[in-house]
């Protein structure tokens, strides 16, 4: 049972609680929950157990036995309702970027006399890069077209196929209104895919209420699967039956075991499966997902906003050589705070050895991930102290902070 806010305005979410919930190592605050979110306590004893009661005693009865076959559509449940999702419109698996060319697929196969691809050039390049794969697969003529942020609504005419969005933008954290975008998208004659990336865990999304026809995200970040967990899909139960898969892989066949050499596709939301699940990564986040029943995300949101804005504030009382480029007004950021900075890597890297974890994104960004879930006020003083002693002394300014490594 997920509480939710509806009779009254008071947090359900104990937030002291939740904390204890995760393995935070000592002296650190973690910022970056937006690109891998910290260990839940019980994943350990969930993977373990995973691998010594079930791969380990079961082998491959555990397909059966342990139910490993139904976990794409079970966990993709569980993400259904932090998504605004109805049961059975789910389903895990592969990563983002599969997930996202599978979606693309679908709706082009659903406009085919359409051409264009629409999306804006805040979005993240590897949804950018699939996209154009894809295009060069199909070779129809397909075109990508990339507009500023705030021209997509304007930009949206009768050669728009599919409106390709990430709803938060992974750099600054400026969020797109979805509700208005997929009415004006349906109302050009448009599909709607919507990545959730940096939104699943972070705000309330309601994917049904807006009318979205697909949705993809990833579950390593605000939703702390585990390094490399799987992604999740969304298909809106009005398409469903039409969506004919581009990446036809076995399990997302009708009847898999049955070894037919023609493919036909699966009932509902399971035919957006392709090959063997990850098992054992489906243990961490199904663990991470128990973290859910106890927090209610409208808590979440709020709170991560308040966190937001105390963050800005402290940091530009320290820091007046930094540019906030996150939008200023938390309702129309997702939960990031984003500053430019010239000197933005080596001061990352000199924040990272003091224990302050955020990231750092090309050219000039230092991003810090906001996560109700395991930050408070204090982290957000402490945090901001840090950076602005930092700054103020240059103490970014050594060889060791500027040796760029493969992983920002
Ligand atoms: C994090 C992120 C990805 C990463 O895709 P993977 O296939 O999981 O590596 C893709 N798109 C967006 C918008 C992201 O934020």
């Amino acid at each position: 049972m997920t509480p939710d806010r509806k009779d009254n305005d008071q947090p359900m979410t104990d937030f002291n609680r939740t904390r204890s919930l995760f393995h935070l190592p000592e002296g650190v605050i973690y910022l970056d929950g937006n690109s891998l979110g910290p260990l839940p306590l019980v994943a350990r004893e969930r993977v373990a157990r995973l691998l010594c009661e079930e791969w380990g005693e079961m082998l491959i009865r555990g397909w059966n036995d342990a139910g490993w076959m139904t976990q794409p559509a079970r966990i993709g449940d569980r993400i259904g309702r932090l998504i605004g999702a109805a049961p059975g419109t789910v389903v895990m698996g592969d990563t983002l970027s599969i997930k996202v060319y599978q979606a693309v697929a679908a709706a082009l196969e659903m406009r085919p006399e359409r051409r264009v691809i629409l999306s804006d050039y805040g979005n993240f390049p590897s949804d950018l890069y699939m996209a154009d794969g894809l295009i060069r697969s199909l070779g129809r003529g397909h075109e990508i077209r990339t507009v500023a942020p705030e021209a997509v609504g304007g930009a949206l005419d009768e050669s728009v196929a599919v409106l390709l969005l990430t709803e938060v933008d992974y750099r600054t954290g400026r969020r797109h209104d979805m509700a208005r975008l997929t009415r004006a998208a349906h109302a050009a004659g448009a599909l709607t895919v919507w990545d959730l990336a940096h939104s699943a865990g972070a705000l309330p999304i309601d994917l049904a209420g807006a009318g979205a026809d697909f949705a993809v995200g990833c579950t390593y970040k605000f939703l702390n699967g585990g390094p490399g967990a799987p992604a999740f899909i969304y298909v809106s139960p009005e398409h469903i039956g039409r969506v004919r898969p581009a990446l036809s892989g076995w399990l997302g066949h009708e009847a898999p075991f049955a070894f037919d050499l023609d493919y036909r596709s699966g009932p509902g939301i399971e035919r957006m499966r392709v090959g063997t699940p990850p098992i054992i990564a489906f243990a961490a986040l199904d663990a991470a997902l128990d973290v859910w029943d106890e927090a209610s995300i409208h808590d979440v949101r709020a709170r991560s906003m308040a966190l937001g804005d105390r963050f800005i504030t402290e940091v530009e009382q320290r820091c007046p050589g930094l540019e906030l480029v996150s939008p200023r007004s938390a309702e129309d950021r997702g939960s990031q705070v984003s500053f430019r900075f010239e000197h933005a890597y080596p001061a990352m890297q000199a924040l990272i050895d003091r224990g302050v974890i955020g990231d750092f994104r090309a050219p000039d960004i230092m991003r810090f991930g906001i996560a109700p879930l395991y930050l408070d006020a204090d982290d957000m003083v402490r945090a901001a102290e840090t950076l602005g002693d930092i700054v103020a002394h240059g103490r970014w300014d050594g060889p060791r902070y500027r040796e760029q490594r493969a992983v920002t």
